[in-house]
């Protein structure tokens, strides 16, 4: 057998309609795991991302979920079990920034980010871990960022919320193993996405003067990490935060 083979899996990604979790979403169904994606409004990227999804003749399932909302997600993942099965994977990728410094960091922004990032992961781990836990199957995996680690200005919230995403991780992984879960997460560095079009040329140029490649990376190159940690071959690992950031120091 394949062991970087995902054949017969069922994987959730999370905001998996653009993206990061666009490429992951291909990943998955390239290495023959049903693939799953839920999006907040942009319905017109999650269509395209189903299209390419079904040109590696993989199972896909597109379908409006806000991650934020206890209700949407418990919906969200019924449809997905009565449509591909039982949940093998999730892939904890939605994602949202606010930037502004703490001055200026409203209560309300500061809770639309943690809401989203890190309540939402919650509510999406505790949608399918009881089902992972029972057939002694699993592996999750958290997108969580550089950020929260070097402490990127104008990102209180952003940071804290993938710092408490890493803190989830590790606790979880500990909490889950001995039932075969797997909980692992990826932390990306600048990639170019919808999100990083944001920053003015002027912070991009000052932000890769850390970066040791000296540029940005791509979603394609965050993938297939995500996709190696829920194969076979990554069995032995759990717990961890792996960077994926051009050697960020
Ligand atoms: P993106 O291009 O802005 O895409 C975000 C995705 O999340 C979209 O599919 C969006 O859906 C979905 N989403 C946002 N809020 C949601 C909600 N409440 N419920 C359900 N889905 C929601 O972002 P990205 O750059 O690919 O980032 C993906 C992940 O990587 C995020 O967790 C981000 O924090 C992390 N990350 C990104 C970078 C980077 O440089 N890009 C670096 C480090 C970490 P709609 O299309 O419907 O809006």
């Amino acid at each position: 057998m394949d062991e970087f083979s995902l054949n017969g899996r069922v994987a959730v990604v999370t905001g998996g309609s653009r993206g990061i979790g666009r490429a992951i979403t291909t990943a998955l169904a390239r290495r023959g795991a049903s693939v799953a994606i839920c999006y907040r409004a942009r319905e017109d990227a999650a269509r395209e991302t189903i299209a390419l999804v079904k040109q590696h003749g993989a199972n896909a399932y597109a379908a409006p979920c806000d991650v934020t909302d206890e209700a949407s997600v418990t919906t969200f993942f019924e449809q997905v079990r009565s449509e591909l099965g039982p949940i093998d994977i999730l892939v904890n990728n939605a994602g949202i920034v606010r930037d502004g410094l703490i001055v200026f960091m409203t209560r309300d922004r500061w809770n639309e980010v943690l809401e989203t990032n890190l309540n939402g992961a919650f509510l999406c781990i505790r949608a399918v871990i009881r089902e992972m836990l029972l057939r002694r199957w699993g592996r999750i995996i958290n997108i969580v960022s550089a950020s929260s680690d070097v402490g990127a200005i104008g990102q209180v919230a952003y940071s804290a919320s993938k710092a408490g995403l890493v803190g989830l991780t590790r606790t979880l992984a500990r909490e889950c193993a001995r039932q075969g879960v797997l909980v692992n997460a990826v932390s990306p560095g600048l990639i170019e996405t919808d999100m990083l079009s944001a920053l003015s040329e002027e912070k991009r140029q000052e932000l890769l003067r850390d970066v040791a490649l000296g540029r940005t990376g791509n979603a394609e190159e965050v993938a297939p990490l995500v996709a190696f940690l829920a194969s076979p071959a990554a069995s032995y690992i759990t717990g961890q935060i792996i960077g994926v950031d051009g050697g960020l120091m």
